[in-house]
């Protein structure tokens, strides 16, 4: 069954979907439901928020990505060290975001008492009692350490209005504008990140910003580090907090990541969110579509023992409506290791039993009730 797009309730600070049942967003820790605001489930396209993070295997602090690092090494945004990073990883990562925005409880389908999404599902929860999922890919890093994932159903707000990004697709990049304030960001396709998981189709992070340049760190003659213009070179000046500057003397806006911020000893490196924009059925929701379209065989004996008895009776037999998939199916055995399954067995097949049975079966059945009311009265009589 195709979903439907659905209104659904979202953290105004980060953008996560909230929980039903709790005033507090699991993903940011923000508590109270006034710093609510709505936007749409799509039906076809969802979006993901991610929060990846790893230890580095040199200094042992945990240091945040704000892009989806494809090169193979990861750069510790605390001491500066390049570590091997297993990018196999995001096959499992990029597929498992899918399962979780595409499964979510968040989802009326989801819940909907019978449905096929309801069993099997480890997502159902989310939207309901928290808004995330989290979990680690070990050994990933430097060969022992754990790359460890955060993700939630949600939408990219601005972060000036917190209102819902419009997305505006391209055959190169991906426009995000606000509503409110007509602020328009754009984001470099990453086609290499489709060859881990074929249904994103967009990475929204500020490492994939294409249309604004980096902020440069400069040095003064007296050592001390200075924010420099990318496009004049004139000093920069703004407050410990901005992610973005625009130049006093050339009026070109440009970034400011929070690994700057950590260099030049300012702060903490954030945890910055990455969002996956996704197309289609996730692989664990294919496998629970298909697997709900399935006759359960304990039903389709009685259907059988049916059309037996009413064809020994003369009448018309219903046409049995068995489905009987043949190609190989997505059959996930859990979150992390979706896994191509054997074709489905074929349909058991019960043939028709031959009219002279049914008759028998008829006959036997009214010899055994005879049997048992003869008994009865024989039972009365002794009384
Ligand atoms: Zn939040
Ligand atoms: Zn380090
Ligand atoms: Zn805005
Ligand atoms: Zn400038």
């Amino acid at each position: 069954m195709q979903p439907h797009p659905v209104i659904v309730n979202l953290c105004a600070l980060c953008g996560s979907v909230a929980a039903e049942r709790s005033d507090r967003c699991t993903t940011c820790g923000a508590v109270g439901a006034s710093g609510r605001v709505q936007a749409e489930l799509g039906a076809d396209a969802r979006w993901a928020r991610v929060e990846l993070s790893f230890r580095c295997v040199g200094c042992g602090f945990s240091s945040p990505l704000d892009h989806l690092d494809l090169d193979g090494t990861l750069s510790c945004a605390h001491c500066g060290l390049d570590q091997a990073f297993d990018v196999r990883a995001y096959s499992r990562v990029l597929s498992t975001a899918h399962d979780v925005v595409d499964l979510c409880g968040a989802d009326p389908e989801v819940r909907r008492p019978g449905s096929a999404l309801s069993r099997d599902n480890p997502y159902h929860h989310i939207g309901v009692s928290v808004s995330d999922q989290a979990w680690s890919e070990p050994h990933v890093v430097g060969g022992r350490e754990a790359l460890r994932v955060r993700v939630s159903p949600g939408h990219p707000l601005c972060d000036r209005c917190k209102v819902p990004q419009v997305p505006y697709p391209s055959h190169d990049q991906l426009g995000l504008r606000c509503p409110q304030c007509h602020r328009l960001q754009s984001y470099a396709l990453v086609p290499q990140a489709q060859s881990f998981h074929p249904g994103v189709v967009a990475v929204v992070a500020p490492g994939h910003r294409c249309d604004l340049r980096q902020v440069s760190e400069a040095i003064t003659a007296a050592g001390a580090a200075k924010l420099g213009c990318p496009h004049c070179g004139a000093p920069l000046h703004t407050d410990q907090h901005a992610t973005s500057v625009t130049c006093a003397h050339c009026h070109q806006p440009s970034l400011i990541s929070s690994k700057l911020w950590y260099r030049l000893g300012v702060r903490e490196p954030r945890t910055e969110p990455i969002w996956l924009w996704f197309r289609g059925r996730s692989p664990r929701r294919r496998a629970l579509e298909q697997r709900g379209q399935d006759v359960d065989p304990f039903e389709l004996e009685l259907q059988a023992r049916a059309r037996a008895v009413l064809e020994a009776r003369g009448r018309p037999a219903p046409q049995l409506a068995a489905s009987s998939p043949s190609a190989p199916q997505l059959v996930a055995s859990s979150p992390s290791t979706p896994q191509l399954a054997a074709p489905a067995p074929p349909p058991i097949q019960f043939a028709a039993a031959p009219r002279s049975h049914a008759v028998l079966v008829v006959v036997g059945g009214s010899v055994v009730l005879f049997a048992l009311f003869a008994g009865v009265i024989a039972y009365l009589a002794l009384l």
